[in-house]
Order: C-alpha cells, then structure tokens, then sequence
C-alpha cells in the first residue's frame, strides 16, 4: 500500500512501520483474533480532527467484551486512548484527509483458541483516504453468501476473523463485474454491504436494517440516522426483505472509508443515482464534517 504514513503505534510506543511485525505463530495471525476500528481524520485548514473518536473507541470496548478479550483498553480509559492516537497523528505529521486503524490483537505465540487467557496489545496505523468505490455511484448483487450470524460470528463485533465472510462475497461480486455486494443474512433478510451499511429509500422515508438485522453497528449509519431526524426525514430501523431492494427509489451505502455513496443498480435493476433525499443526505453529510465542527469532530 502506497499511501500508508511511515509511523505506527505498536503495543507501547511509536516505531517505524516496516519494524511493527507479528510472528507467523501469533493467535491473530493464525485465528484472526484481533478487533479493530477504523476512524476519519479530517484535515481542515492545517489541523487534524478525528470523527467521532469516543464512539469509535466504544465500539471497540465492546467487540472486546464480544470476544472476552484481556487488555486494558477499558480500564485504562478514553482518555489514555486519545492520547495515543494522538501520539501517531503527530509522528506522522498527517497533513491530508487520512484514515487511522486501531487493532487490538491477542498477543500470544502459540497460546491456542482461546482470547481471554492471553493478553491483548494495540497497534496504529495511519494511511491517506482514497475512494474504496467509484464515488458517483456502484453497482451491486447479492450474494450467494450468507452474512455470519450472531450465533456464529457476531457481526456486532468488528473481528477481523468475520471478515472472511465479506472477502468472498466481495470478491465473488468484482468476479462477477459489480463493484460490491449485499450480504443477507440466513433467512434471506438484507444485513449490509461488505464495509458498508445500507440504506434504501422508499416514498421519502429511508429504511435501513435494524441493529439486531446482523450488522455491525456504523458509527457513519448513526450519524446519518441523527442527521436525517435533524432535517426531517424519517427513518424506519427494521427487517429488510430482499425484494425491497428492488422496489426502492434510491438507496445508497456508508461508512468510514467511502462516507457516502449512491447505489446505481442492484442485481441489474436501475435505481436512481441522483435522487433527492441521497443528494440532500449528501450534501448535509459534508457540511456537517467540514463546518459544524463540535458536533461529531474531536481536535487532536
Ligand atoms: N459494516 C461493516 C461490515 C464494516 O466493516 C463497516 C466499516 N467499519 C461498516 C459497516 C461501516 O461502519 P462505520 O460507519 O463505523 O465505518
């Protein structure tokens, strides 16, 4: 990856990245046993601000508590948290838009299945924000995977494990000439995209899955949902049927690494690109990050 910054925080202090490495026998290499976020960090005028960091770290608590790992992150506290993200924004003088990933691994050699008895350690890094789709809309299919149940992999949980699940149906979808796909879950109800939440609208209204529909919980999903009732538009949080795919008038995917992007087609059929309420959505979205800073920007 080209456009990765040069420094990391690993376990308790910055080095460089090519320094920052896991043994072949380390539990999150071998079981996938780490948990991670991923955070914008705006550049507005020189300075650095994270969206929404404190949700982000919350989020993370909780995969932890999902999976009953042992690290301090908890108990040591959001403030002893920022600082560190603090400490890597600055070491690599970030000076663009630009997303920072915290993991959380199991830090053990060979200590088995297991991420409680082991204790867990932190990595930062940094990278600039490129587009992860065609920013004027992407075309999608279903799946023919299932998303990963709450019984199995709790997609609540953002543990990079789960995310086998979505790399085949991402890449069965760019095999098969789509940019993305749509994960249902086993009874055939819509979840979310790949590293995305959806949202369809229909009449006005905008319809999204519900938290307990097997997703994770976006902190970008939240903010749009806060951002529609502040402007009026109702959101109906519910199970999805497959067939309203199909039916809605516009529908668009969020998240961190793409913010917001149209939904141009799904499994062939047309929706519209530039409907109103997407458009509006839209254009509040980046309003909100770039003016409105106290509302979901922490300066760092
Ligand atoms: N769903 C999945 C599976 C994801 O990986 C992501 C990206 N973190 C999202 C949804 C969107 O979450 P957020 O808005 O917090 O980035």
């Amino acid at each position: 990856m080209a456009n990765l910054h040069s420094k990391v925080f690993f376990r308790d202090k910055i080095i460089d990245f090519s320094e920052a490495n896991l043994s072949i026998a380390s539990s999150a290499v071998l079981y996938g046993l780490s948990t991670y976020t991923v955070f914008l960090v705006k550049n507005i005028k020189g300075n650095n601000y994270a969206f929404r960091l404190e949700d982000h770290y919350q989020r993370l608590v909780n995969s932890m508590k999902i999976l009953g790992m042992k690290s301090s992150l908890a108990s040591d506290g959001y403030k002893a948290f920022e600082s560190k993200v603090v400490k890597l924004v600055k070491a690599n003088n970030i000076h663009e838009d630009s997303l920072v990933r915290v993991v959380i691994f199991v830090d053990g050699i060979l200590s088995g299945t297991t991420a409680k008895n082991v204790p867990a350690s932190i990595a930062i890094f940094s990278y600039s924000k490129t587009p992860m789709l065609p920013t004027k809309g992407a075309k999608l299919m279903v799946s023919s995977f299932r998303r990963n149940s709450d019984l199995a992999i709790p997609a609540r949980a953002k543990v990079s494990g789960g995310y086998v699940n979505v790399t085949l149906m991402k890449d069965e979808a760019t095999a098969s000439g789509y940019d993305d796909a749509i994960a249902l879950d086993s009874e055939g109800h819509v979840t979310e995209s790949t590293v995305s939440n959806i949202f369809l609208v229909k009449n006005n209204k905008l319809i999204t899955p519900s938290g307990s529909s097997d997703i994770l919980e976006g902190i970008t999903r939240d903010s749009i949902i806060k951002l529609a009732e502040e402007i009026g538009i109702e959101t109906e949080l519910r199970t999805v049927d497959r067939s309203e795919l199909y039916t809605a008038d516009e529908a668009f995917l969020c998240g961190t690494s793409m913010d917001m992007v149209p939904v141009i087609s799904i499994d062939g059929r047309k929706l519209k690109t530039n409907g109103l309420i997407t458009k509006r959505l839209m254009e509040e979205f980046g309003n909100k990050i770039t003016n409105d800073l106290d509302v979901w920007l922490k300066s760092l």
